[in-house]
């Protein structure tokens, strides 16, 4: 008793149709209504025929049916208008039903990408995520429509039923329930099976994940000159088809036993079935049944048995529906830590200094703190250098600059103000950031520089005095659409470049912004020493009230630096200008040095040669 209370509520908890219908609704305008309208317009016109049917049946069966001739007309004429209005309905309804399906398709599709863009950075470094986006995407679109087209038809399905169901009680009334008996296992065993599928779908997610990723390793671009200069793909290949055979075979046994179990109730059904008929014919063998209900009842038994077994497929997949738009509703409700003050303050644009106070972080799905009690400060107008060792936090401080995450505890002030105070977007506009491994945009060149500022209409002058700035102009111009060619070569006409050429794209990118600060991470690390020494001379001179924070490895890219912050596991370990760091002959000098002698050995090791 109480394992049947629990699987009820489990099923009612599963069933939460409100917040489907409230969807589906919300997409369709309402309009919905209509094809609900023309289905229950064509069960009524399928249930009127029936009776027309059965009426003329009758009037053959009378002794002086010569007489009723008419009428019989009448009704013979009435059954097929019956018939050609059931064909258009069907046709408007499925026609409506196709269009809202449409727009539902479409309304899931964009509410992932905008819940995706939405979403904080974070997300997109927890696995947890990627399972629920992998979950929605794959049941996502078509589930909402799906359940639409199940409700009505169950509703046309029970109304046909009733009608129907009328008529068999008429003949006689324990043919009814006997017939729901037959079905209910059927029901039971695909309700079950449907669980089982909820349950191996979340099981799964990873494993699929990683058979998607291993896939994308061997047909995509991004992986290929490694994968063939290695010689991986065979070993790639293996590791792929055993996850996929793992998958397919633990498939196939949950189909196996659904079928299995589903064919031993279907046998069962059936031999409901014939007993019914058998209890039938024998009433009509007692002379208990008139010729007009046996007749009917030889058309209605079948149609109520395949109207039964349809609304046991339908409630079924209803439920299927339903527990699988979890896996939507799970992304839908993912919400952002980082949320916009109620009030939010204006970002001051008179040359604000930005700041670090005491700032400590830990990653929200690790325990490890990356940040200890940072102190920084980038000056309007200044340019100021981030050196350290792989792995000492630099990365990390730099998506805490950007608000991509908060600190653990201390604050981060623009212009004295915390930026926990500002909408998120109106801060993020004040830094534009040359990430290490920037985004090589498969689009226009135009595109490529003008994503530093979508927010405005392209100004091309200052687009191109960009692209001049960052050195990118030197080789686009030799272009023969100049600004108007496709970067990349994944597409018709694209034009590759080298690491170095894109890099100073990126940098264009960054230049054409008009945030108060740019960040360079990494940046120049493509670039030969020419290049590099243009693109922070130019800067140099140009830098306005802009604050700079430049990150390398580099003794050319920081040494003219305003002022060099020194990070060592998570720490600032030094501080001050390029010549007092080297005298203190600490990380930095340490840091430098082994760089001149490793460069002075190459040289002379050449020289040799
Ligand atoms: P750097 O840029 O100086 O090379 P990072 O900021 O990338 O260093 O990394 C600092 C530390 O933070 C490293 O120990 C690294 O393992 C850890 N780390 C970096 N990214 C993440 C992340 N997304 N989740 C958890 N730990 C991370």
């Amino acid at each position: 008793m109480q394992n049947i209370k629990k699987k009820i509520e489990k099923l009612k908890k599963n069933l939460n149709l409100k917040r489907t219908l409230g969807l589906i609704w919300s997409i369709t305008k309402g309009k919905v209504i209509y094809t609900v309208l023309i289905m229950i317009m064509e069960s009524l016109v399928f249930m009127g025929s029936l009776y027309v049917f059965k009426l003329l049946i009758d009037i053959v069966a009378l002794p002086d049916r010569n007489e009723k001739y008419d009428l019989a007309v009448l009704y013979i004429i009435a059954a097929g208008i019956a018939a050609i209005t059931l064909v258009v309905l069907s046709s408007l309804a499925s026609y409506i039903t196709q269009k809202h399906a449409f727009l539902i398709s479409e309304y899931v599709d964009d509410k992932i990408h905008s819940i995706a863009i939405a979403l904080d950075l974070s997300f997109y470094e927890s696995p947890a995520y990627f399972n629920t986006l992998n979950r929605a995407k794959n049941a996502g679109p078509d589930r909402p429509s799906a359940i639409l087209t199940n409700i009505i038809s169950i509703v046309k399905n029970l109304m046909t039923l009733t009608v129907i169901g009328i008529a068999l009680i008429s003949i006689n009334w324990v043919l009814m329930p006997l017939l729901a008996l037959f079905v209910l296992p059927t029901l039971y065993v695909r309700l079950k099976f449907a669980d089982k599928l909820y349950e191996w779908q979340i099981q799964k997610t990873p494993t699929e994940r990683k058979s998607k990723y291993l896939s994308s390793l061997i047909t995509g671009e991004v992986a290929a000159k490694e994968i063939k200069s290695f010689g991986l793909g065979h070993y790639i290949r293996s590791m792929y088809k055993n996850l996929r055979i793992y998958l397919l075979l633990e498939d196939l046994r949950i189909n196996k036993k659904g079928i299995t179990n589903e064919a031993v109730t279907q046998i069962l059904a059936a031999a409901g079935v014939y007993s019914c008929i058998a209890y039938i014919c024998l009433s009509a063998l007692n002379g208990e049944s008139s010729i007009g209900d046996i007749a009917l009842f030889l058309i209605v038994f079948p149609q109520l048995f395949g109207i039964m077994q349809g609304l046991s497929g339908e409630i079924s997949s209803l439920y299927k529906n339903n527990i699988f738009l979890s896996y939507l509703y799970d992304l839908f409700d993912l919400e952002n830590k980082m949320k916009d003050p109620q009030k939010p303050v204006l970002i001051s644009q008179n040359s604000p200094d930005l700041t670090l106070k005491n700032v400590h972080f830990c990653y929200p799905h690790a325990n490890k703190t990356v940040l200890k009690n940072i102190n920084l400060k980038i000056p309007a107008g200044k340019v100021v250098a981030l050196v350290g060792l792989n792995g000492s936090g630099k990365t990390t401080l730099i998506k805490l600059l950007c608000r991509l995450y908060d600190p653990t505890s201390g604050a981060i002030k623009l212009g004295g103000e915390n930026i926990k105070n500002f909408k998120t977007d109106d801060y993020r506009k004040q830094i534009s950031v040359v990430f290490q491994d920037f985004v090589k945009f498969n689009m226009s060149v135009t595109e490529n520089i003008q994503f530093g500022n979508i927010h405005e209409e392209a100004d091309h002058d200052f687009i191109k005095d960009s692209a001049i700035k960052s050195g990118a102009h030197e080789y686009i111009k030799e272009f023969p659409d100049g600004y108007n060619t496709t970067m990349g070569r994944i597409f018709d006409n694209g034009r590759e470049v080298s690491i170095g050429q894109w890099q100073k794209l990126a940098i264009a990118r960054a230049l054409y912004s008009k945030s108060q600060f740019i960040i360079f991470d990494e940046a120049t690390s493509a670039l030969d020493a020419k290049s590099e020494q243009e693109i922070f001379d130019d800067l140099r001179e140009h830098i306005g009230n802009r604050g700079i924070l430049v990150i390398s490895h580099r003794v050319s890219a920081v040494k003219h630096a305003d002022y060099i912050y020194v990070m060592s596991e998570g720490e600032i370990a030094q501080e001050g200008t390029h010549e007092k760091l080297i005298s203190e002959n600490g990380d930095y000098a340490k840091l430098f040095k082994r760089k001149k002698t490793i460069a002075a050995n190459k040289t002379s090791e050449n020289g040799a040669e």
